[in-house]
C-alpha cells in the first residue's frame, strides 16, 4: 500500500500533469470506486465543467481542488493514475476516466478495486469527511517535537500500532514505521508511554528524515507500486530494516529478523532495538 512518500510522489506528478485542465466529461466504469455521492451519474455530472486548480495531499489521501468541489482519492492497495490521449487503448482495470477539454484524459486504474473517490464541498471534507480524524502531518512545520510528544503522551499502546494509526501521525504505513523505529533504535513492541524523552526525540527525527529521504527518492517501489506516470521510485534500495530479514543490519552487522506485531510483518535489528530499554548506570 502506498504510504506518504509514494502518495506525495503521485501528487507531484498529478499536479504537473493535470492542474489547470478542465473536465469535459467523466466515465465511471466501476461504481464501487465512487462512494460519495452514492450515484456514479451524480458524481460524473457534478464534475463536468470544473477545472483542477491544484492537487494536494492530506495523509494518504489525494485532494483535487476543483474550486467548487474537493475530490478525495485514496489509492489503497494498487490504485494508480495515468494521463493519456483520447483514443489511446483502454488498459484493463481502468475504472474512472476524466476527459479533459484539451483532448487528454486522466485514467484511474485499480487491479484490486479497493481505492475510493469522494466528493465534498470545500472545507466539508475536513469537518465531516475521512480527513476529520487525521493526526499530525509529519512533513509540515506544525509537526514539532513537542507536538509529537503530546500526540504520543499517555498512550498505553505499543508504539508500532500507534504510529500506524492515522489519528496520531498520518502517512506512515508498514514500511516507514519499520524504518523509523530502526533508525531510532526503538523496539516496535515498546509501550508508547514508556518511551523516554530522548527516545521520543530520536523517533521524531527518524520519522522526518526517513520520510524526507523517501519523498526525495520518489518513494519505494515495493511489489507493484509505481507513481502516477508509471515511474518507479528508488527508496526500496535505501531500506535498512523493511524486507531485509536475514540480511545484516547496516548499523551493527547483526541480523535483521522478522516477526508479527499487531498482525503486521515487522522487521527489526534485535541488537539496535532492544525490547527492554537499556538502563543508564548512574554513579
Ligand atoms: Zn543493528
Amino acid at each position: 500500500m502506498p504510504e506518504l512518500p509514494e502518495v506525495e510522489t503521485v501528487r507531484r506528478t498529478l499536479e504537473r500533469l493535470a492542474a489547470g485542465k478542465t473536465i469535459r466529461r467523466v466515465d465511471v466504469r466501476l461504481a464501487r470506486i465512487v462512494r460519495r455521492p452514492a450515484e456514479p451519474e451524480a458524481f460524473a455530472r457534478a464534475l463536468e465543467g470544473l477545472t483542477i486548480r491544484a492537487v494536494q495531499r492530506r495523509g494518504k489521501f489525494l485532494k483535487f481542488d476543483l474550486e467548487q468541489l474537493v475530490l478525495l482519492s485514496h489509492l489503497r492497495m494498487e490504485g494508480r493514475y495515468g494521463l493519456y490521449r483520447e483514443g489511446d487503448e483502454l488498459e484493463p482495470h481502468t475504472h474512472v476516466v476524466f476527459h479533459f477539454t484539451d483532448g487528454t484524459e486522466l485514467r484511474y486504474r485499480d487491479v484490486r478495486q479497493f481505492g475510493t473517490m469522494d466528493l465534498y464541498k470545500p472545507g466539508e471534507e475536513e469537518r465531516e469527511g475521512p480527513l476529520a480524524k487525521l493526526g499530525l502531518e509529519p512533513l509540515e512545520d506544525a509537526f514539532t517535537e513537542a507536538a509529537f510528544r503530546a500526540a504520543v503522551a499517555g498512550r498505553k499502546t505499543k508504539i508500532k500500532p500507534l504510529l500506524l494509526n492515522q489519528e496520531c501521525v498520518v502517512g506512515l504505513g508498514n514500511i516507514y514505521v519499520d524504518e523509523a523505529l530502526h533508525a531510532a533504535g526503538i523496539h516496535p513492541e515498546r509501550n508508547a508511554d514508556a518511551l523516554s524523552r530522548a527516545e521520543l526525540g530520536r523517533l521524531y527525527e527518524a520519522i522526518r528524515s526517513t520520510l524526507r529521504a523517501a519523498v526525495e527518492a520518489g518513494g519505494s517501489s515495493v511489489k507493484s507500486y509505481v507513481n502516477g506516470q508509471g515511474e518507479q521510485g528508488s527508496y526500496q534500495f535505501a531500506l535498512k530494516a523493511y524486507g531485509r530479514e536475514g540480511e545484516p543490519c547496516a548499523a551493527c552487522g547483526g541480523e535483521i529478523v522478522k516477526f508479527v506485531v499487531g498482525g503486521r510483518g515487522t522487521h527489526i535489528c534485535p541488537a539496535c532495538q532492544p525490547l527492554k530499554a537499556k538502563r543508564r548506570k548512574h554513579k
